[in-house]
């Protein structure tokens, strides 16, 4: 919505907004795939006659509104406007609610093409599709256009007040913004430099990473000015991607410093929304979400339109609040915070929401076209992250556990699958292997396997959980090996239980530079977004992406780099590395006690170098990072960095503790890190750089070096978190001497060689 233009709606989130009504079902119902969807909709249209219409863009005017959207085809001939929905099985089970909503939308497009053409009457026709059978029920109505004009009006009507409220808030919203001063007392230098490029890029609408030090204000230095070049840009909504909760809790800190005032109704002149999980907002664990099972799924809708009001009166809607707005208003806490996206101006969420292959922000950015401006936070976690969304596995454990669950109408496909399974390794000896193409006749069986079952669903309305976890992987799968390409790899490895298969992501650019491409403006920014041209790559951003290096506010003297060339931590150097490096360690902590973290590149290492430090120092106290810790573990083990204590953290490089921890002053003043992360050399890795070889002429550094040197500067980051930190750091490996990986290390740093 743009303050001096119509609102523009889309059908569909009108209807969404007017006509949804009753209870909510987000149960996993066997509804068609989108690509199902997609085809069942070709399918439709390609047994229509010459002469008929398909997909109409239609659009008219209701007073401040502009309703826009695309019906799916009119034949003159009999002047019939049709919708085609797919589905699968018995058309019975379709809920009221769901087909009242599909004819809402189908009556507005008919209003809309009646006064288009103007006709004075019209047969509708809501097309419904079976996926499985190919058959078409067609459930045909004569309106007068009359008719429809009164029904437009009147969800217009519905519509048009709750659009005019929108109107003054995005007014309030952008005056606020307008106005607003910096919440601290001055922008730092760095930080000046990174708010100045945010405010260019998103009044340019352009790309931007940005790499700053840890400790300039990032999150505060990235939203503020993007947030004012809102009302420049027309954005309507900002996205805050973060990739663990803390970002998340950074980030909506950084919001409540605005002081986001009230407008004239009573309401924030900024609306914010934290996005949480849904295993952590569900209220009833375990239950499907539908009425039959859940009390919040009953009555959803009808109780919708009270808790969104009372939603938009939270001063912030962060995710305890929606809880208690949720439970005063009876409706699912999880549910409601996805409606108030659509009303929220700010969303700060996880990478999943927006990234993932089924992400919520995405899908609602593309129904309602929204003006987004993107912010990623801690964008070096966007490579792994989003190898692992458009990656997919298959193991034979998970058939195992599927087939004494399953009915025989699956069980008889999935031993089909198991033939060709085990087709892929007949001899079984390689541990290890890639083969060129996902083979078609494993596609063809896992789809066969998710048809079966999901016939068990539609006959018996739920099936055995480790069935249903089995239909998702094989779902995933199959659409991952529909986007295969040289992005991927496909590898078999042998375990006990048979041969793991998976279609592995590389390079996942290929599927995010679409959803890059669709906001308005796009800044990631990190501590570590170096060399440019690895991120610019793999995460798919245009060549022309601008790339900030902000000055470090830290000087060479406050931090002492010193490498320890004298001792080699490859792996078959490091038994003999295990007492040179504890040795190492206790004579710096005798030279400065205090708090300390020594990075290890695995629990193995760190294992064995803490029990030979143990036994040369046992007064010096030690804790040790463990896998798998827990949120109270994980607290338990920083508290111990008390300011004046003294001791050493042992922790692995890439893990908990190497990244977003905060221990400034003398809570820590110094760290130890032993190798130079690089990722273990194994089979997939091998062919991980074989493959970052073809497609960036780069294996070996797109592998091993720049994820390996990126993960050492993080963990390294953690000693000096402010301008008066003082601390000292020591990298022990003698390759931190060559000068390709010490032009990877921060310019400020002031690196010596021990002798
Ligand atoms: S409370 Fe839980 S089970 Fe109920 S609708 Fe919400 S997410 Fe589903």
């Amino acid at each position: 919505m743009r303050p001096d233009e119509p609102v523009a709606v889309a059908v569909r989130s009108l209807c969404e907004f007017t006509a949804r009504t009753g209870d909510l079902s987000a149960r996993f119902t066997p509804s068609p795939s989108a690509q199902q969807g997609i085809a069942g909709h070709a399918i439709v249209a390609g047994r229509r006659g010459p002469g008929y219409e398909r997909e109409l863009s239609l659009s008219a005017r209701h007073e401040g509104l502009q309703v826009r959207g695309r019906a799916d085809g009119y034949d003159p001939s009999r002047n019939r406007l049709e919708e085609f929905k797919t589905h699968r099985g018995d058309l019975e089970r379709l809920p009221a609610n769901q087909r009242a909503l599909h004819w809402a939308q189908l009556k507005m497009y008919g209003a809309m093409l009646c006064r288009e053409r103007g006709l004075g009457e019209i047969e509708l026709s809501l097309v419904y599709f079976d996926i499985r059978s190919g058959r078409e029920t067609e459930l045909p109505q004569a309106f007068t256009a009359a008719e429809l004009r009164e029904f437009f009006t009147a969800q217009c009507q519905l519509f048009v007040g709750w659009a005019a409220r929108e109107m003054q808030h995005r007014r309030a919203r952008d005056r606020f913004l307008g106005s607003a001063v910096f919440p601290h007392a001055e922008l730092g230098g760095g930080q000046r430099q990174m708010a100045e490029a945010v405010y260019h890029a998103a009044r340019r609408g352009e790309r931007l990473m940005v790499e700053a030090p840890t400790g300039i204000g990032k999150t505060i230095g990235s939203l503020f000015p993007m947030l004012k070049a809102l009302p420049v840009q027309k954005v309507d909504k900002v996205f805050f991607l973060v990739a663990k909760t803390s970002g998340r809790a950074l980030a909506l800190q950084a919001l409540q410093a605005l002081k986001i005032p009230q407008t004239g109704q009573d309401r924030a002149a900024l609306r914010v929304l934290e996005l949480g999980s849904k295993d952590s907002a569900c209220r009833y664990p375990g239950r499907a979400c539908e009425a039959a099972e859940c009390p919040l799924a009953a009555g959803f809708y009808d109780r919708l339109p009270q808790a969104r009001d009372m939603a938009l009166g939270l001063a912030l809607a962060d995710q305890p609040s929606l809880r208690e707005v949720a439970a005063a208003a009876d409706v699912c806490p999880y549910y409601l915070t996805q409606e108030m996206v659509r009303w929220s101006d700010v969303i700060v969420g996880d990478f999943n929401y927006f990234f993932d292959t089924s992400a919520l922000l995405h899908a609602l950015l593309l129904q309602n076209q929204w003006r987004v401006a993107l912010l990623v936070d801690e964008a070096h976690n966007l490579v792994p992250r989003a190898r692992a969304m458009y990656s997919a596995t298959l193991d034979p454990a998970a058939v195992a556990a599927a087939l004494p669950g399953a009915r025989e109408s699956v069980r008889a496909p999935l031993r089909r699958l198991e033939r060709v399974w085990r087709g892929l390794h007949p001899d079984r000896t390689a541990r290890y292997f890639t083969v060129p193409e996902v083979p078609a006749a494993l596609i063809d069986e896992l789809l066969s396997v998710t048809a079966a079952i999901t016939d068990e669903l539609v006959e018996e309305g739920a099936v055995d959980e480790a069935v249903l976890r089995l239909h998702f992987d094989a779902m995933h799968f199959c659409r991952m090996a529909e986007a295969f390409g040289a992005h991927s790899l496909f590898d078999v490895t042998e375990t006990e239980a048979g041969a793991v298969l998976c279609i592995r992501n590389v390079s996942p650019a290929s599927f995010l530079a679409p959803r890059f491409a669709g906001c308005m403006s796009v800044v990631l920014f990190s501590a570590t977004l170096s060399p440019a041209p690895f991120y610019r790559r793999l995460l798919g951003l245009p060549l022309e992406c601008r790339w900030l290096k902000v000055d470090s506010p830290f000087q060479a003297q406050q931090l002492d780099v010193r490498v320890e060339r004298r001792i080699s931590t490859r792996y078959h150097d490091r038994a003999r590395s295990v007492r040179p490096i504890a040795d190492l360690m206790a004579s710096q902590f005798a030279h400065r006690p205090g708090n300390y973290l020594a990075f290890f590149s695995s629990f193995d290492y760190l294992a064995a170098v803490m029990a030979v430090f143990q036994q040369r120092c046992p007064h010096v106290p030690v804790w040790e990072q463990r896998r798998g810790m827990d949120e109270a573990e994980r607290a338990a083990y920083l508290a111990r960095f008390v300011a004046g204590a003294r001791g050493i953290g042992f922790a692995v490089l890439g893990g908990v503790f190497a990244e977003g921890v905060d221990l400034p002053g003398d809570r820590l003043i110094g760290a130890f890190i032993v190798t130079l992360g690089l990722p273990q050399v194994n089979a997939i890795n091998a062919q991980i750089e074989r493959r970052m070889q073809t497609l960036f002429d780069a294996g070996y550094e797109y592998t091993y070096l720049y994820p390996g040197i990126q993960k050492v500067v993080q963990a390294a980051g953690r000693v000096i978190r402010s301008v008066s930190d003082r601390g000292s750091l020591v990298l022990i490996d003698d390759r931190y001497t060559s000068a390709r990986v010490r032009e990877l290390l921060p310019t400020w740093w002031d690196v010596r060689s021990a002798d």
